[in-house]
C-alpha cells in the first residue's frame, strides 16, 4: 500500500524574504476564519500555506509555464494546500469554500501540459494524494475500485502482483493519478485494444461543487437518461470532483508479440494501419513515427517512417493478430525491421526527452495531439508540418501518430524554437496547429483536455452553442465558481450569481 503524501512539518521559511512573481494571477487572501474552519475538516498537518509548499503546487506540466518559471516568473500561487483523506471531508471543504466564496483548484498528479491545475484566482489546491487506496478487486465481473488519487503506477503495481492490468499505461504513468485521468480523458500506450480512460470507467463517485455526493453504480451499460458519468469524464476539476472510480480489468497477457516495419510514405503507413483494423486485428500499441522522429528515436533505421505494433492477451488470438498484421504489412509496401525497435520503445517509453534541457538554454517546446478521421489523417499531418514549421523561430517540427481505432488517428505532435519573442513563437505555432487541424476536420485535443491553454480555441471546436451549453452547465451546479476558476470554459462574469 503506497503511504499517504505528509506534507513536512519542521521547515520553516521567511515568507517575507521570498519575492514570488506571479504572470497569470495576482497573489489572493484568504477570507478570515477560512483557514481554521478547514484546518477544523482535515486536520491541522493537512493544510498548508508554507512558501514551499505554494511553489510546490504552483503549476503542472504545462510547458510554457515550466518555461517561465525557469526565469523565476510563477503562473500564479494557490492561498493553501488543503489534503483531505474522504469525500466526507471533501464535501465540507467544499461547503466551506462556497459560505466564504473562495475558488478550489483539484491537483492530482500535476502532469498536465495545459495549466489546468494552476490555482488561478487565488485559489487553494485540494491535493488528492492521500486519496490513494486500492480498495477492491472483483475477479468475476475484471473490475477493480480505487480511490482518484492513486497514481497510476501503483494502480499498476496492485493489479500486476494478482495477475492483472487496467491496459491504461500513459507516458506519465508514475506521476499522474485516476482521478486526473477521468479529469482529462487520458490516453494509455496500449489504447487501440484497450480503450481510453473513458472507455474503462464503469462507475465512481463524486462530490459535486456545493457539497453534495454523487454515486454512478458500476454496471456494463444503462439506459436511464443522458450518461451522468460522461459530465465528469474530461470536466477538468471543474463540474465535480472524482474521488473514487471503478474500472474494467485485464488478465496479464499470455502472448505478446513486437513486429515492426518501414513504409515509403507517412501516407503509405496510415493506410496500412486502417486496413490492418479493418481486418479486425486489435494490436494493443500502433505508432507510426516520422522519417525525423524515427531518426532521433531508433538507432540504426534512419530516416524512414517506421511504424511499430505489439499485439498481447490469449495465445491463438494473438498469435493470428500479429500474422494479420504480418501479411497486411508486407503486402503494401512493408519491410520488416524485427522487433528490436519495438523493445527500443518499450525502453524508452516513460522518458520525456530533451524538452526541459533545452528550454534551460531559451528554447521554447511542447507538443501537441489531436484526432481526425482516417480520410484526412495522412492530409492533416501534412498540413500542420507546413504550418507549424513555417511560425518564425523555428527549430524542429516533427511527428508520430499514438494512438489508432477502426475510424481514425491521433496524431502528436511536437515543436522545438529559439525565438527572439517566445511567447508570440508559443501562441504562433499553437495558432498554425490548431488553424490547420480545423480545416482538416480533426478535434483540437485527443487526450491532454483543454485546461487553461486550449480555452481559447474552445468556441473553434464547439461551436458557440457548443460553449454556452458548457457554460451553463457550469453555471447551473458551481453558481459561485468555485471549482477550477479560469479552466475549461471561460467563465464570464455574467455566468455567475
Ligand atoms: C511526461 C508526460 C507524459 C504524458 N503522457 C500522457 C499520455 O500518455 N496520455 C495522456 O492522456 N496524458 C499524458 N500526459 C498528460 C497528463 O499526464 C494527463 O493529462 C493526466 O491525466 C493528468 O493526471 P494528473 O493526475 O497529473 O492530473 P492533474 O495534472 O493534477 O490535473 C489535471 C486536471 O484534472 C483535474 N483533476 C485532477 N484530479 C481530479 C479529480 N480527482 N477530480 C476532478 N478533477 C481532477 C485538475 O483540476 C486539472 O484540471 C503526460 C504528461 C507528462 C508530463
Amino acid at each position: 500500500m503506497p503511504s499517504p503524501l505528509v506534507l513536512p512539518r519542521r521547515i520553516r521559511y521567511d515568507v517575507s524574504e521570498m519575492k514570488v512573481k506571479t504572470f497569470m494571477s495576482p497573489r489572493g487572501t484568504l477570507p478570515r476564519g477560512f483557514p481554521d474552519s478547514v484546518r477544523r475538516i482535515v486536520g491541522d498537518e493537512h493544510v498548508s500555506r508554507r512558501e514551499a509548499d505554494l511553489i510546490s503546487y504552483s503549476l503542472d506540466y504545462w510547458l510554457y509555464g515550466i518555461f517561465r518559471s525557469q526565469k523565476g516568473e510563477l503562473p500564479a500561487l494557490p492561498s493553501a494546500i488543503v489534503s483531505p483523506a474522504s469525500a466526507a471531508e471533501i464535501q465540507e471543504v467544499l461547503r466551506c469554500a462556497n459560505d466564504y466564496g473562495v475558488p478550489v483548484t483539484p491537483f492530482g498528479g500535476g502532469s498536465g501540459v495545459l495549466g489546468g491545475a494552476i490555482p488561478l484566482h487565488g485559489s487553494i489546491i485540494l491535493n488528492l494524494q492521500r486519496m490513494n487506496r486500492f480498495l477492491s478487486l472483483d475477479e468475476v465481473s475484471l473490475v477493480a475500485e480505487c480511490e482518484a488519487g492513486i497514481m497510476g503506477g501503483n494502480l499498476e503495481l496492485e493489479l500486476t502482483h494478482r495477475g492483472y492490468s487496467a491496459g491504461n499505461i500513459p507516458q506519465s504513468l508514475f506521476c499522474s493519478t485516476l482521478g486526473g485521468w477521468i479529469a482529462t480523458r487520458a490516453a494509455g500506450q496500449f489504447s487501440t485494444k484497450y480503450g481510453k480512460i473513458e472507455d474503462m470507467v464503469m462507475g465512481m463517485e463524486v462530490v459535486l461543487p456545493d457539497g453534495d455526493l454523487l454515486n454512478i453504480k458500476p454496471v456494463p451499460r444503462r439506459s436511464v437518461g443522458p450518461s451522468l458519468q460522461d459530465l465528469f469524464l474530461g470536466s477538468e476539476g471543474a463540474l465535480g470532483i472524482v474521488t473514487r472510480a471503478t474500472i474494467s480489468v485485464h488478465p496479464l497477457p499470455a502472448l505478446t508479440v513486437k513486429q515492426s516495419f518501414v513504409f515509403p510514405s507517412i501516407e503509405v503507413a496510415v493506410d496500412v494501419v486502417r486496413r490492418i483494423l479493418r481486418a479486425e486485428a486489435r494490436p494493443a500499441v500502433v505508432r507510426i513515427f516520422d522519417e525525423a522522429e524515427s531518426e532521433r528515436y531508433f538507432t540504426g533505421i534512419g530516416r524512414k517512417v517506421t511504424t511499430i505494433f505489439i499485439s498481447e492477451g490469449e495465445r491463438e488470438y494473438t498469435s493470428l493478430d500479429g500474422k494479420v498484421i504480418r501479411r497486411i504489412s508486407r503486402e503494401n509496401g512493408g519491410k520488416s525491421a524485427g522487433d528490436e525497435p519495438v523493445d527500443i520503445w518499450l525502453q524508452k517509453r516513460f522518458d520525456i526527452g530533451l524538452g526541459p534541457l533545452l528550454m534551460q538554454h531559451g528554447g521554447v517546446v511542447d507538443t501537441i495531439e489531436v484526432s481526425a478521421l482516417f480520410k484526412d489523417a495522412a492530409r492533416l499531418y501534412t498540413d500542420m508540418v507546413a504550418s507549424m514549421k513555417a511560425v518564425e523561430g523555428v527549430l524542429e517540427v516533427s511527428g508520430h501518430y499514438s494512438h489508432f481505432y477502426p475510424e481514425g488517428a491521433c496524431l502528436y505532435m511536437t515543436f522545438a524554437g529559439i525565438p527572439e519573442d517566445p511567447l508570440r513563437y508559443y501562441r504562433d505555432t499553437w495558432d498554425a496547429a490548431m488553424a490547420a487541424t480545423l480545416r482538416n476536420n480533426g478535434s483540437i485535443s485527443h487526450h491532454h483536455g483543454v485546461g487553461f491553454w486550449r480555452m481559447q480555441y474552445m468556441e473553434r471546436e464547439l461551436g458557440a452553442s457548443g460553449v454556452k451549453l458548457l457554460r451553463s452547465v457550469r453555471g447551473a451546479i458551481d453558481p459561485k465558481g468555485i471549482l477550477n476558476r479560469g479552466k475549461l470554459v471561460d467563465d464570464k462574469e455574467e455566468q455567475r450569481a
